[in-house]
């Protein structure tokens, strides 16, 4: 889709209320490129108005020249990958004192399966979730100590892909921000998970100290496919919405938000 015009049917009505705190009233934040942020007078959610479109989404993780190119699954950034993932892995292993014997661990926006297979290396029991047919393919075939699905965690919860809710552990990073309706994606996420499992998600952070001022110069800002913008305050309210509660919020240096919840 790469430098093709967008047009109106690549965006949802304009107007839809705050997804966090549902207040109609909103106010301009910033405009760029015929799109514009707006700030809930309600929470302070800032957020693209209008949203994308289904049919944009699918158009813009459907295109491996625009999602998974080819230099991201290149040999040595794949290593450089992978140590990272293991790390975040062990933290999570951590959690349950390295026990992880047949827990189930699920990543959604699984890409390349980096992240699956950094967990089944710990000893869970690893799947991923991802919208990319392509990344899929390539995790299948590089890693097939892992399972995967197409599609997204909506349709993987309503699927009888297995008996929900079966994981002990969901990892969801730098995903969330591009989901245009951010409740039912929640409500697939908890619905997957077991009672008391673990969330560890992160995102940008637009009200972070670092984030640069001028928005063009963050790379965070990144519309249409980065749709919304957390911070600390609206991801913590999101969450308790979908009856989570953070037990880490990690302090970044950079602009980003990352943290550990449980499902009550
Ligand atoms: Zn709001």
């Amino acid at each position: 889709m790469r430098g093709e015009p967008l047009s109106a049917s690549d965006f949802v009505a304009p107007g839809e209320p705050c997804q966090i705190c549902s207040a109609t009233e909103s106010e301009p934040y910033y405009s760029h490129n015929g799109m514009e942020l707006v700030r809930c007078v309600g929470c302070g959610f800032i957020f693209l108005d209008p949203l994308p479109s289904p049919s944009l989404i699918a158009k813009m993780y459907a295109d491996p020249y625009d999602g998974a190119t080819t230099s991201y699954f290149a040999k040595a950034k794949r290593k450089k990958k992978l140590w990272r993932c293991w790390k975040r892995a062990g933290l999570l292993a951590g959690r349950f004192g390295f026990r992880v014997s047949g827990r189930r661990f699920l990543d959604v926006g699984s890409s390349a399966g980096y992240m699956v297979e950094a967990a089944r290396r710990w000893g869970f029991k690893a799947h991923g979730v991802e919208l990319d047919s392509h990344s899929v393919a390539f995790a299948r075939k590089h890693y097939p100590g892992g399972t995967y699905s197409d599609g997204t965690i909506e349709e993987f919860a309503a699927s009888d892909a297995m008996e929900f809710p079966a994981f002990d552990v969901l990892h969801c990073s730098d995903v969330i921000e591009h989901i245009p309706h951010v409740n039912p994606f929640m409500v697939a996420v908890r619905s997957v998970l077991k009672p008391g499992g673990l969330l560890y998600l992160t995102t940008m952070d637009i009200n972070h100290p670092r984030r640069p001022e001028n928005l063009l110069e963050w790379d965070g800002f990144a519309p249409p496919a980065h749709c919304l913008y957390f911070s600390p305050a609206t991801i913590q309210r999101l969450l308790e919405n979908h009856g989570f509660c953070i037990v880490r919020h990690y302090r970044l240096t950079k602009p980003g938000i990352k943290l550990l919840a449980r499902k009550l």
